[in-house]
């Protein structure tokens, strides 16, 4: 029986406070930039001048993405970067416009589908809403309710067959319940309003989704299990968070050092906030421009410059081996992994791969890899759209879990520390 550090429990205790902040992907954003400003970061606005870079510790929210760097003393026009990228969303269901919906005595709340969840996993748990109200006057506010809806199972005395055959009607039996009355006299959005501490009447847009309101646990024989909503991708956003705090203490390495955390990576990446928008080639230029880089200089930092893209890949499962490669087969608790596919779903090559292995040798911390069975199709991250868009290297990289877009995914402790070591690692040297 293996068991885990005092520091790797301390760390899974630290990203379960992380989630329980970050029930949406705006909050998530907010709470990385509250955590770093907490750490000497200065948060810079998008629509201002921004300062000379040398020495800073910046960051810069946009929507539900946030970019975050530490810029040597030492810094010149050609100094590469060295990127943690991750992305703040996951798998939920969204309000619909007139979300307030129900019949038969019942308050229901009109959703749709956002990413690709697991539908059966959202049964039978308690959720909160959560995400950004946009006011009269273009002000976003976030809000965050506590439990307030559920989405209840039929009973097996009502479907005999359901343990045969449980699948859900996407638009009929996903509407969830959340109180008892007439949708004609009651209003869901004043519920977000009031936790927002705003009038209702003032909402004129919104962006919300749904949340498991269960806070994430250590389980299991030597506490090596952590089980908890949005752990897609909140645990490599929170080791990004951690590392760089870490790192930025006496920083003087020779390249920056950049978190980016992207929102939309579950519908494709393709929007302002996504890692296919320009936000990161965007804040990567402006920081080269702060260092006095011309279009030459910056080409040259680029060409030197890494993004270690990590996202959650997928652990050994004991019940389905067959799903898996039958000889690579990472599982919980033997560190982090290294993602390969031949038609580079992952942007991971050998000369990724030979970095990532020494990063990981330098933090002392085993590494394991990941690839898909030929029968099963790989799944995509934000590493190859970076890679594609900047041109920068790129490696993908991740912990692996259990339920991937579960409600309630599995991690293993340890890699969840592993992780932020690694990350500490390449911000470092
Ligand atoms: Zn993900």
């Amino acid at each position: 029986m293996s068991a885990v550090t005092a520091a790797a429990r301390f760390h899974a205790d630290d990203l379960a406070d992380f989630v329980a902040a970050s029930p949406s992907s705006f909050h998530a954003a907010a709470e990385v930039a509250r955590r770093l400003v907490d750490a000497g970061f200065v948060a810079l606005a998008e629509d201002e001048s921004w300062p000379a870079q040398p020495g800073g510790r910046h960051l810069v929210v946009r929507d539900g993405a946030v970019l975050a760097w530490v810029v040597p003393t030492t810094a010149t026009a050609t100094t590469p970067v060295r990127v943690f990228g991750a992305h703040s969303d996951s798998p939920a269901f969204k309000l619909k416009p007139r979300p307030t919906t129900g019949r038969l005595g019942w308050l229901q709340a009109g959703v749709e589908i956002y990413g690709g969840p697991l539908l059966n996993s959202w049964l039978d748990r308690e959720l909160r809403l959560a995400g950004r109200l946009v006011l009269d006057d273009g002000t976003a506010v976030l809000a965050a309710t506590d439990a307030l809806l559920r989405l209840p199972q039929l009973a097996i005395h009502l479907d005999r067959e359901a343990n045969d055959h449980l699948a859900l009607d996407k638009q009929t039996q996903t509407q969830p319940v959340w109180g008892l009355g007439s949708p004609e006299s009651a209003d869901l959005l004043a519920e977000l309003a009031h936790d927002a501490g705003v009038d209702a009447a003032r909402i004129r847009g919104y962006d919300i989704v749904t949340a498991d309101a269960a806070r994430g646990a250590v389980f299991g024989a030597g506490d090596v299990f952590f089980a908890s909503g949005r752990l897609d991708d909140l645990a490599s956003v929170h080791a990004g968070v951690a590392a760089l705090e870490r790192a930025a203490a006496g920083f003087d390495a020779g390249h920056i050092a950049m978190l980016a955390v992207f929102d939309h990576e579950e519908v494709g990446s393709a929007t302002r906030s996504g890692a296919a928008g320009p936000f990161l080639a965007d804040v990567i230029e402006r920081v080269q421009r702060g260092l006095g880089a011309d279009r030459d200089e910056r080409m040259r930092a680029l060409a030197a410059s890494w993004c270690v893209s990590s996202d959650v890949g997928h652990s050994v499962h004991p019940n389905y081996a067959h799903k898996h490669d039958p000889v690579v087969q990472p599982v919980l608790g033997s560190g982090p992994i290294l993602k390969i596919n031949a038609n580079q779903r992952y942007a991971t090559d050998g000369v990724g791969a030979a970095a990532w292995n020494g990063w990981c040798e330098a933090a002392g911390v085993r590494s394991q890899e990941f690839v898909s069975n030929n029968g099963v199709p790989c799944g995509s991250t934000i590493g190859p759209i970076t890679a594609t868009r900047l041109g920068i290297r790129t490696v993908d990289v991740g912990i692996p879990i259990l339920s991937m877009h579960s409600a309630r995914e599995l991690a293993g402790v340890s890699d969840l520390h592993d992780l932020s070591l690694v990350a500490e690692e390449l911000f470092r040297r």
